[in-house]
């Protein structure tokens, strides 16, 4: 597991997830990493199937606002309800969000 970061333009300061080539808000190509450990669960969606993958469970994926502000869309770990508050981390470039005691 590694560090959840988030992708902060180094002219504008504005927050990108995933990283676009372009900033949209001012055309910089710079960017900083900067840590989104944990976040609000916002709305939580179940994923039973996708497309193209065979060994596919039912699974949680979850908007999450993120300490920095951002909402991104993680993966989740174990049960969540709205309102929880989740720890952030990336296995294999898949951000995870778990609940957080
Ligand atoms: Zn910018």
């Amino acid at each position: 597991m590694g560090k959840m970061e988030i992708y902060m333009c180094k002219s504008c300061s504005k927050y990108t997830f995933p990283k676009k080539y372009f900033c949209s808000n001012c055309g910089s190509i710079d960017y900083d990493l900067v840590e989104a450990g944990s976040g609000i669960v916002k709305e939580i969606s179940l994923i039973n199937h996708m497309l193209g993958q065979k060994d596919w469970k039912p699974r949680n994926i979850a908007n999450v606002e993120t300490n920095l502000g951002i909402c991104i869309t993680v993966g989740i770990e174990g049960n969540i309800e709205i309102g929880d508050l989740v720890t952030l981390s990336l296995d294999n470039g898949v951000p995870i969000g778990k609940r957080s005691r």
